[in-house]
């Protein structure tokens, strides 16, 4: 697609102070300090070449996709299945394969929905882990609630890593489906996905991975995975809010029936029953996010120039000196200490609620996330109301992880008197 606004970032060796002045927000003060914003895997900030590449779709191309003749009809189209083809190269999928969602959570729903009424019966099982967020539990359990089936769960460990013996197990001829976190959004626990679609096929069972937090930091091969579908957010990519990715084997999409219906997903429509597209329109109802599509596009471009390999070193520094230095303050205990893991650090304080640490990190201007981050079962499982999380993107800096760490002895200090 026309990328429209030069990326300063490309070409360029990985430097951060640049790069973080692409990002206009973060120059904002919060309560008079400099913001630190460390809750990217909730949503990330958007840099100047998505800010004003939404600025000119509404300024130059701005009209609606599949249906008009007229110049910017055809404008839109054009970019809007550019970026469907941007997309899908990005993450090495037939162009067919990609269906535009609202987001992680629908392209869940949708798969829970249009997979489920065709493929799931009476005491079939669905396969779901303990680390899931509730946009991986709940459409599976309405799921199974509908259909009578059963919701088969992954334990996990105490260091927040799947227990693969017991998946092994798990696994039966009644199994319809196995629907796991490419990567936990509350742990930042990277699950051997390779393994455990490998494990899945064998038995001829499809895998679905919810790769919300798993785009943002690494190179995803669907082909490569050899993955029936993956989900993923555009928020959380650097895109705005309300347009994500869902991927799918076309062999399954093409069986699938439609999710939502009305405008765009027909063929033709009689008054006695109507006839539908082939995928991915089948599953498109009603005006899409045009914008936000076009510009998920601009997002992944984004990311691009500067280098998925650069991005991935950069938060793997993040994620190692914050772990050492949190790791060192006394009754501070790391939530989620996995082998592999993505820049997330979650924690408790020993005899303090992780909101009140939150709202006075907030006072500092350091915006971290608190709570159970909708994975209320991980919680209750480890007996803790919540944790204070941070979390990483490659704007972030060393210097920031710092005033973090002198954030949360502050709060000790202040708390613990
Ligand atoms: N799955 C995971 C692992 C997430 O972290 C999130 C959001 O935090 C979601 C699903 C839901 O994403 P969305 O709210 O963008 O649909």
């Amino acid at each position: 697609m026309d990328t429209m606004v030069k990326n300063k970032a490309i070409s360029k060796e990985f430097d951060v102070e640049s790069i973080r002045k692409e990002f206009p927000i973060l120059s904002v003060k919060v309560h008079g300090r400099p913001l630190v914003y460390f809750d990217n895997a909730a949503s990330s900030q958007k840099p100047l070449f998505v800010i004003k590449a939404i600025e000119k779709y509404y300024e130059t191309v701005n009209s609606n996709v599949h249906r008009g003749v007229h110049h910017l009809s055809s404008l839109a189209t054009d970019q809007f299945e550019a970026a469907r083809k941007t997309i899908a190269t990005h993450i090495n999928a037939n162009i067919d394969e990609v269906i535009f969602t609202r987001g992680t959570t629908e392209a869940i729903n949708l798969v829970a929905y249009s997979f489920g009424e065709v493929f799931v019966k009476e005491g079939d099982e669905i396969i779901i882990s303990h680390m899931e967020h509730h946009s991986n539990i709940v459409p599976w359990q309405i799921l199974c609630q509908r259909k009578k089936a059963v919701l088969k769960v992954i334990p996990i460990t105490e260091s927040g890593e799947l227990r693969m013996d017991e998946y092994k197990k798990l696994l039966s001829s009644k199994t319809k489906l196995v629907a796991v976190a490419h990567v936990s959004n509350s742990l930042g626990t990277i699950n051997p996905v390779e393994e455990i679609i490998a494990l899945a096929h064998a038995k001829n069972i499809p895998v679905l991975l919810d790769g919300a937090q798993a785009v943002p930091h690494m190179k995803i091969d669907v082909k490569k995975l050899d993955v029936d579908f993956y989900c993923f957010s555009g928020h959380k990519i650097y895109a705005p809010t309300g347009i994500g990715i869902l991927f799918g084997k076309e062999k399954w999409l093409k069986q699938m029936v439609p999710f939502q219906s009305g405008g765009e997903m027909i063929k033709e429509v009689k008054l006695e029953a109507s006839t539908y597209q082939d995928p991915p329109l089948r599953f498109e109802a009603g005006t899409p996010h045009i914008e936000g599509s076009i510009v998920l596009a601009t997002a992944i471009d984004y990311m691009n120039n500067i280098g998925l390999d650069a991005i991935a070193k950069q938060e793997q520094k993040l994620l190692d000196y914050a772990t050492e230095k949190l790791s060192a303050i006394n009754g501070l205990k790391i939530v989620g200490q996995a082998k592999h893991k993505a820049p997330v650090v979650a924690f408790n304080i020993e005899g303090l609620h992780p909101y009140d640490v939150g709202v006075i990190l907030d006072q500092l201007g350091i915006a971290v996330r608190t709570g159970h981050h909708c994975t209320q079962p991980i919680m209750d499982l480890y007996g803790i109301p919540g944790t204070v999380r941070a979390s990483f993107s490659f704007y972030n800096t060393i210097e920031e992880i710092d005033v973090l760490v002198a954030g949360v002895k502050k709060a000790i200090d202040m708390l613990k008197k």
